[in-house]
Formats: structure tokens, sequence, C-alpha cells
């Protein structure tokens, strides 16, 4: 029971927030545009470690993702599987059942107690930044637009030739 009520006080607090942002005057918007890259800092890394906040950050910068997500929230596991279940969500068995992302509100979910390194990290949340870019719960379409994100990952990775 209290379960359910901690989950609905989740929920809307992510709706509040989806809703100041969709809310937002654009004329706000632009007067705080001073940065040649607005959207890469703007998303909220929420319930993560500093370290694990760092590469996350660092991570979608290197990936250079189409669409930026609204918020990244790393949730222990038992928070994570109540998350799924509330959003209905079919997370295939052994597929990407580390993190998935509410499209609705740009939200990516990571599920803390069980993603396993820092590169299975990147390797998946660039699957999660493909779903944001199709804009599609299509995993085809996710995988297609995070080639591209996985390519800029591994090229970071490469040692300098200098
Ligand atoms: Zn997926």
């Amino acid at each position: 029971m209290r379960l359910r009520i901690w989950t609905t006080l989740f929920l809307a607090t992510i709706a509040q927030v989806a809703w100041g942002q969709t809310s937002t005057n654009p004329k706000l918007v632009n007067a705080e545009v001073t940065s040649p890259e607005p959207s890469v800092n703007s998303y909220t890394v929420l319930g993560a470690t500093s370290e694990q906040e760092a590469l996350v950050r660092a991570q979608i910068r290197i990936m250079q993702p189409d669409v930026y997500p609204l918020r990244v929230l790393f949730v222990p596991h038992w928070k994570y599987v109540d998350t799924t279940r509330t959003f209905r969500l079919h997370v295939p068995a052994g597929y990407t059942s580390a993190m998935f992302t509410h499209l609705p509100s740009r939200s990516v979910f990571i599920d803390s107690d069980r993603y396993v390194s820092d590169d299975s990290l990147g390797y998946w949340v660039a699957h999660e930044l493909g779903h944001l870019a199709a804009n599609s719960a299509s995993e085809n379409a996710a995988d297609k637009a995070a080639r591209e994100y996985r390519k800029h990952l591994k090229a970071a990775r490469k040692p300098d030739v200098h």
C-alpha cells in the first residue's frame, strides 16, 4: 500500500515537471540560450551517485543525440520494476531490461542495481536515446538510431594516436 502511494507521488512529480517544461514561456527559453549547445546540459539526472551522473552526462555528450532526454532517473531495482508495471510496459526478457524510456515525458529510467559496467551503461543509453530520436517504441527503430551514437562512444574510447 505504501508502495502504491509512493509511486503515485513519484509519477505526479514527473507529470508536474513535464508540465512545467511544456508550459515554459518560449521568450524565457530564448533569453536563457547563451551556449551554442543549449540542450546538452539542460536535462536532469536524478537518483544517481555523482560518479554515475558524471558518467552518463559525459556519454550523452559524446553521443550527440538528436533528441535529449528531459530527465534521466537512476532507481533501485524494486522501484524500477514497480515503475514498469505502473506504465504497463512490456520489457522483453533479457532485452534492455536494465533501462527503459517513457516517451511522453522523455524520461529514461535506469535500474541502478542492474547495470554492470560503464561500457554497458553507454551501450544501452544509446538504445534509449534511439527511442527518443525515433520517437518510437519500436526496438528496431531505436537500434537503428543507436548505431550512430555507439560509433561516437567507440571513437571516444580509442586511445589518442598523435
Ligand atoms: Zn528499447
